[in-house]
């Protein structure tokens, strides 16, 4: 039987971040659930008290986790280059795969991410 209660993956401290890394999941056919990001996002600016939990249910940690290590050794292949995306000018940690503003990607022409752009 599968095992559908809710582990703990991940604590990220952005809201963000944790809807960056649910749509990873969520691309890997994992379902996922955040909380404490609607306390998170509330309060824009202000000192977070809560960092957002990723949780997924216990039979699919082990794929969740390989994913979101995946994502870890991305970020840090890319070390700490920020970079602007060509769509809307915003700036993007190196962390962010997709533009976090408007979800563009930050190279057309380098990365898959022509999967991205709008017909
Ligand atoms: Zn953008």
């Amino acid at each position: 039987m599968a095992d559908t209660r809710l582990v703990c993956v991940r604590r990220v401290p952005h809201p963000i971040e944790a809807n960056l890394l649910r749509g990873l999941l969520e691309a890997a056919d994992l379902p996922v659930a955040l909380i404490g990001e609607g306390l998170a996002g509330a309060y824009a600016g202000a000192p977070r008290f809560a960092d957002v939990k990723i949780m997924v249910p216990a039979w699919a940690k082990s794929s969740a986790e390989a994913v979101l290590a995946d994502y870890d050794h991305r970020c840090a292949a890319q070390s700490q280059e920020e970079w602007r995306c060509g769509s809307c000018g915003e700036h993007n940690d190196a962390g962010f795969e997709i533009c976090w503003q408007c979800g563009h990607a930050p190279d057309d022409n380098k990365k898959k991410g022509d999967a991205w752009r709008s017909a």
